[in-house]
């Protein structure tokens, strides 16, 4: 495994390596969720490559940039026993540097939910994933289900801009009592880890209802928020039902739904999600 820290240098030794190229960007303070991507890749590809870069671009004025975990020793000890051929480490500036004025925004899709809470977060991914893709030129770049809004941002991007790259979307992986893995979990105490829980009851009381016929988005929402209401430490920025592709709010989900949440268990913001489709039983991996 080799880590580069420059574009130059990073394209020379990938120009170097044969055969399918997959790619997982990621902003570090690796767990299994990333971890779950890495393995798919290495599965389904010849070469690895996984970039840590915690991207300042998508981050607001008044969030967590400054304190985002960040431990690449750690993380490259996590990643060399997977077998991943090429890591990218790239500090801000050499993503960013003086005079640095090109983004790309993904219009639409990216208005709502987590881009309406959090203006200018999808340009900053979109802009960091653009410009990865560019410099590894991969056969194939995985995304992980928990971020679905930011996997419908990619697939139009990839699309619209003609990146010839495919968009793999593996699925979210859990805790046993069902919280989604998160670098940002480090953040919670042990109380409000407890409740943190709430977001996976929340979406799987909705998840009953919709395997048990419910199709109106409204009672799959009211159902999500009762139990959210439930838990005294959660606050919910929003409830959505939206199309999981165009990210529009729909009322009869019977083609199916992307029911996602974004929810503060004291200071920390939590996001999940749960793709309901008809006959089809929802995959997450605990
Ligand atoms: P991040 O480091 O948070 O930017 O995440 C990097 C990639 O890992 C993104 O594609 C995420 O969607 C994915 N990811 C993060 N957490 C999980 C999880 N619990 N399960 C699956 N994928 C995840």
């Amino acid at each position: 495994m080799i880590t580069a820290v420059n574009v130059p240098e990073l394209r020379r030794l990938r120009a170097g390596m044969r055969g399918d190229f997959g790619l997982v960007p990621t902003m570090g303070a690796l767990h299994e969720g990333h971890l779950s991507l890495v393995r798919r890749a290495r599965a389904e590809c010849d070469r690895t490559g996984v970039s840590i870069f915690v991207n300042p671009a998508q981050f607001g004025p008044n969030e967590d940039l400054h304190r985002y975990p960040r431990d690449l020793d750690r993380d490259l000890g996590l990643l060399e026993p997977l077998g991943v051929d090429l890591v990218f480490a790239p500090s801000p500036e050499t993503m960013y540097p003086a005079g640095f004025q090109s983004w790309v925004t993904v219009e639409e899709v990216s208005k709502g939910l987590e881009g309406g809470m959090r203006p200018g977060h999808f340009r900053g991914v979109a802009t960091a994933v653009a410009k990865l893709l560019n410099i590894f030129a991969p056969d194939r770049a995985y995304f992980g289900q928990k971020d679905a809004q930011q996997v419908a941002v990619i697939r139009r991007m990839v699309n619209d801009l003609n990146f010839p790259a495919e968009v793999v979307v593996c699925p979210t992986v859990r805790a046993p009592d069902g919280l989604a893995l998160s670098s940002r979990n480090a953040y919670l105490n042990p109380d409000e880890r407890q409740a943190a829980t709430v977001l996976y009851r929340a979406l799987s009381a909705a998840r009953d209802a919709f395997e048990a016929g419910e199709r109106k988005a409204s009672a799959l929402r009211a159902i999500t928020r009762a139990v959210l209401d439930a838990e005294p430490m959660a606050r919910a920025d929003y409830v959505s039902a939206s199309d999981p592709d165009t990210l529009a709010d729909i009322e009869g989900v019977g083609a199916g739904v992307l029911l996602s949440l974004a929810v503060r268990v004291g200071h920390v913001r939590l996001i999940d999600n749960l793709l309901l489709l008809p006959g089809k039983p929802n995959v997450s991996c605990h």
